[in-house]
């Protein structure tokens, strides 16, 4: 695997503080570049800090020593057992995917880490954040744990998908079954080379269908409360973040009762050590 060194990193304590790696960290930029966010995470004076990133073709640039403790997860305590590594907003896409996969299946057999969703966690277990946004934890992490090859990164046409070209911007949409998806420019050359058909559509066309790869909230039905819930169980999430989140139209809200949501175990209470 080649790994570029930059950096490094000013957000970084040396050593762990006597605690052993036992946690993968995932992140995304959160909207940015990850170039962008190389340059910001290696400038003097910066306070957050990853040990990994993987850019959009697949590139890993490592800013941190894996024996340092690295400010990322917002909680100490998770800095100084874990391993973190930023993505591309929402994951990226396969080229991301692959580099990510085959980093974190190497760090889990160095340090003898057993790859679930209790070792492999979203950055929103932790704190308060939407970080990774839509990245798909369980796929990925299925794939760290029972790897062999990773799907090679030649988009093939399916013939349940095609490609949406908004006339109003260019953007181009993957469509299929669950939903769409925004396609780089690179990702959507890839498609049509493939042979996926592309349909010019007004941008209401677009809006219509709903985007795949999101975050499933509960709302408790009779408190009005909402949770976001993922293979790690759920979390009670505030006003502000829930509206945030509808905002990047990421969220698929469904009412239930409170005896569901009472039936569902917290992200906290299965990431304990
Ligand atoms: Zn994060």
């Amino acid at each position: 695997m080649l790994i570029h060194d930059r950096g490094p990193t000013p957000a970084q304590t040396p050593g762990r503080q006597g605690w052993r790696v036992d946690r993968v960290v995932w992140h995304h930029t959160g909207g940015g570049s990850v170039a962008g966010a190389l340059s910001w995470v290696t400038r003097p004076g910066s306070n957050v800090g990853y040990h990994y990133l993987v850019d959009e073709n697949g590139v890993i640039f490592r800013v941190a020593s894996e024996n340092n403790t690295a400010w990322h997860a917002g909680n100490w305590t998770w800095n100084l057992r874990s391993i973190g590594i930023c993505h591309p907003v929402n994951g990226g896409g396969v080229a991301t995917r692959n580099a990510s996969v085959a980093l974190t299946r190497d760090i889990c057999r160095r340090w003898g880490i057993s790859p679930s969703v209790h070792t492999i966690v979203p950055h929103r277990a932790i704190v308060p954040t939407l970080c990774p946004g839509s990245l798909p934890m369980n796929d990925w992490i299925h794939l760290v744990a029972h790897g062999g090859e990773v799907t090679p990164p030649e988009p093939r046409w399916k013939e349940s998908s095609m490609i949406l070209r908004d006339r109003s911007n260019g953007a181009m949409w993957l469509v299929d079954a669950s939903g769409r998806r925004h396609l780089t420019p690179g990702e959507a050359h890839g498609w049509l080379a493939g042979g996926a058909p592309s349909v010019d559509v007004d941008p209401g066309t677009i809006n219509d269908i709903p985007p795949s790869g999101q975050l499933t909230l509960l709302a408790d039905e009779s408190t009005g409360a909402i949770y976001v819930v993922d293979a790690l169980g759920k979390r009670h999430i505030q006003p502000p973040e829930f509206r945030a989140l509808q905002d990047t139209n990421m969220a698929r809200v469904i009412r239930v009762a409170s005896s569901v949501v009472a039936g569902i175990p917290d992200m906290a209470a299965t990431l304990q050590p």
